[in-house]
């Protein structure tokens, strides 16, 4: 990732990305930081820390630092030390979601810049449809992250409404922390894909 852009990270996230990263020297600036990806990810990267540090900023107790973030087999990998379930939650998702969005330029489903990993269809379909394109993508990776914590054990949710206004708005119950953290990450992220994207 440019430069530019892992400082704009570091700079609004500093509890996340401080100097535990193997190799940069202790008391150097969190600007050292190094994002191991292409620039389109910023977004989904942005999303997971502000996820995460407001939660952070909530509860309190809980530390949790970046240790690691990086593309491997084309799909992100958010490595941290400390957090918990539901900080572990938005990572899954945002490691799920990477298989939809393009590393180079940030579009979902893009064509342009070699294929996109992409996602299988959800065995079970959880949630209303919506109408953006690249919003309905983002329902389809929510869904295939639920139906694969269910499967763990997670308890089973209800989906009662999705809003489609500045972002995604899930009205639901049910589930536990780790799918909370699911639906906080692509709430965050669906702000950001901005108006112009289909
Ligand atoms: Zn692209």
């Amino acid at each position: 990732m440019r430069d530019e852009l892992s400082v704009l990270l570091c700079r609004r996230y500093p509890r996340l990305y401080t100097q535990v990263r193997e190799g940069v020297p202790t008391g150097a600036p969190a600007e050292n930081w190094c994002f191991d990806c292409a620039d389109g990810w910023f977004d989904l990267i942005d999303a997971l820390s502000e996820v995460v540090i407001q939660y952070v900023d909530v509860t309190d107790q809980l530390e949790v630092q970046a240790s690691d973030v990086k593309e491997k087999h084309n799909e992100l990998s958010f490595n941290v030390h400390g957090g918990d379930d539901y900080i572990d939650g938005a990572i899954w998702m945002a490691e799920i979601m990477s298989a939809v969005v393009c590393q180079i330029c940030g579009t979902i489903d893009c064509t342009a810049h070699g294929r996109l990993p992409g996602l299988s269809p959800p065995k079970t379909v959880r949630f209303p449809d919506v109408h953006r394109p690249a919003w309905r993508r983002l329902v389809q990776a929510l869904d295939v992250a639920v139906n694969l914590l269910i499967s763990r054990g997670a308890p089973e949710i209800v989906v009662e409404a999705v809003r489609e206004g500045e972002s995604l708005r899930f009205s639901w119950s049910g589930g536990n922390d780790e799918i909370a953290g699911c639906f906080s990450l692509v709430e965050a992220f669906s702000q950001r894909l901005g108006k112009e994207a289909p």
